[in-house]
C-alpha cells in the first residue's frame, strides 16, 4: 500500500502513520524526520536545511524530491510506505506523480487529517512537553512563533494539494479532532472502503478496486491544464534522465514551470484555517469526497 497523509502540523500525521506502518507492515517516510537527522548529522542538505526549518520555511523542492526519489526505492520501501510531510506543494506532488510512473507504482491513496487550527497550538506544545518529559530535545521548530509560520506556508503551498488530489480522485478526508484511537479506526475504514487495505498491495494491485470505488467525477477545467502540462514535462524528462534523481530534479523543474503558466488564485479555502467554524465532520469521508467534488 502506498499512501500519502496530508494535514497541517500537529495534524497527527505521525502518530497516524505510526500506527499504519504496524498495521500494514508498511514504512514511513517522514521528510522531517530524514531533514533532522541530515541537520543532526551536518551533511550538505543538513546544512541548507538547518535554518529555514528553524524558521518554518520549506525546504527547496529539488532538495526533498530527490530524498525521497532515493528513499522510495530502498527494498524496505518494496511492500509500500506512507508519505508523511511530502508532498507539501504542486511541484512536489507532480514530481512524485512523474517518480511513481517511471517507477511503476502506483499510489492507493492521500488520507487528509482535517483539523480545526485553534487546536494546533495545544497539539504542538503537548508534544514539546511529552518530548521534554521523555527527556528528548523538543524540536526548535515547535514553537508558536514558528508553528505560525508553518501553519502559513501550509495554507500558501500545501492546502492547495486538497485540491490537487481530489481532482485526481485520490483524496479520503478524514476527521482529525476525533481522538487518536477513532482517527485510527476512520483511517482504516476509509482505506478498506477503498481497497487499500489488503496487504502486499505491490506495483499496481490496487488499481482495480480504487477505481470502482471512488465517486465518479469529472475533473474542473482547471486541473487539465497543470495536470497536462506536467505529464508534458514529465515525459521529456523520463526521455533524457538517466539517474532517478536527476530525473526527479527535472520533473520538479517541469512541474514548477507548468504550475506558473496556469497559475490561478489559490483557492478560497486556503484563505481560511483547514477544519474552521464551518468545517463539517468527516465521519462519512467518502460522501463527503463527493459533496466536496459536487461543490465545483
Ligand atoms: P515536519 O516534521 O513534517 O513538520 O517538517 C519539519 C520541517 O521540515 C518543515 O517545517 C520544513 O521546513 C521541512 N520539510 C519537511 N518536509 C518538507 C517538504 N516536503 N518540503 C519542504 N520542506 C519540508
Amino acid at each position: 500500500m502506498r499512501l500519502i497523509l496530508l494535514g497541517p502540523p500537529g495534524a497527527g500525521k505521525g502518530t497516524q502513520a505510526q500506527r499504519l506502518v504496524d498495521k500494514y507492515g508498511i514504512v514511513q517516510l517522514s521528510t522531517g524526520d530524514m531533514l533532522r537527522a541530515a541537520v543532526a548529522a551536518g551533511t550538505p542538505v543538513g546544512l541548507k536545511a538547518k535554518d529555514i526549518m528553524a524558521s518554518g520555511g520549506l525546504v527547496p523542492d529539488d532538495i526533498v524530491i530527490s530524498i525521497i526519489a532515493d528513499r522510495i526505492e530502498q527494498p524496505d520501501a518494496a511492500n509500500g510506505f506512507i508519505l508523511d510531510g511530502f508532498p507539501r506543494t504542486v511541484p512536489q506532488a507532480a514530481a512524485l506523480d512523474e517518480l511513481l510512473k517511471q517507477k511503476k507504482m502506483k499510489l492507493d491513496a492521500v488520507v487528509e487529517l482535517k483539523v480545526n487550527e485553534g487546536a494546533l497550538l495545544q497539539r504542538v506544545e503537548n508534544r514539546a512537553a511529552e518530548t521534554r518529559a521523555r527527556g528528548e530535545e523538543v524540536r526548535a521548530d515547535d514553537t508558536p512563533e514558528v508553528l505560525a509560520k508553518r501553519l502559513a506556508s501550509y495554507r500558501a503551498q500545501t492546502e492547495p494539494l486538497i485540491d490537487y488530489y481530489s481532482e485526481r480522485r485520490s483524496l479520503l478526508t478524514v476527521d482529525g479532532m476525533m481522538s487518536i484511537d477513532g482517527v485510527t479506526e476512520e483511517i482504516s475504514r476509509v482505506l478498506s472502503a477503498i481497497g487499500a487495505g489488503a496487504k502486499g498491495t505491490g506495483k499496481g494491485t490496487a488499481k482495480g478496486p480504487v477505481k470502482a470505488a471512488r465517486a465518479p467525477r469529472k475533473p474542473a477545467k482547471v486541473s487539465r491544464k497543470p495536470a497536462g502540462a506536467a505529464k508534458k514535462a514529465g515525459k521529456k524528462t523520463a526521455k533524457k534522465a538517466k539517474k532517478p534523481a536527476k530525473a526527479a530534479r527535472k520533473a520538479a523543474k517541469g512541474a514548477k514551470k507548468a504550475a506558473k503558466r496556469t497559475a490561478r488564485k489559490p483557492a478560497k479555502r486556503s484563505a481560511k484555517p483547514a477544519g474552521g467554524k464551518g468545517a463539517r465532520k468527516a465521519s462519512k469521508p467518502a460522501k463527503k469526497v463527493t459533496k466536496r467534488r459536487a461543490k465545483r
